[in-house]
């Protein structure tokens, strides 16, 4: 076990696994489940209206938003991270997700035959080589 500063309160606490003190812990949860809470019952509020109700920072509740923990219901949106639509959980819209995730796909193979072609190359730049040598 390691002596740490809780990232939160900066209270010392015995680090296990999460940055934050085990008060912090019960904490955020318990803030988690008001903001969850609020939303249920007040489904056309503004993301500022729920930080206010709730005394917690709109910076927070978006927080739990894009880890995907929170999902807005009703009239309830905020902005995708990459183009600004309106969406209501996790940090992109689903064209966003689609396309980031064709992207990282796109780079894992742009690599693999980058890859494949520098054997390849190495293998035929030998060939020309003796061939005119030997002609
Ligand atoms: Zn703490
Ligand atoms: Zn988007």
């Amino acid at each position: 076990m390691a002596l740490a500063n809780c990232e939160r309160c900066g209270q010392l606490f015995n680090r296990v696994t999460r940055s934050i003190c085990p008060n912090c812990i019960k904490e955020e949860e318990e803030a988690f489940d008001e903001i969850k809470e609020y939303i249920r019952s007040h489904d056309s509020a503004t993301i500022s209206e729920v930080a206010e109700a709730t005394q917690i920072s709109e910076e927070r509740v978006l927080h739990y938003l894009r880890e995907g923990r929170l999902e807005l219901s009703g009239t309830l949106t905020y902005a995708c991270e990459s183009c600004g639509t309106p969406i209501r959980t996790g940090r992109f819209c689903s064209i966003c997700q689609q396309t980031l995730g064709s992207d990282i796909a796109g780079v894992a193979k742009a690599l693999k035959q980058q890859m494949q072609s520098k054997d390849t190359s190495g293998y035929y730049s030998q060939n020309p080589t003796l061939r005119g040598k030997g002609k």
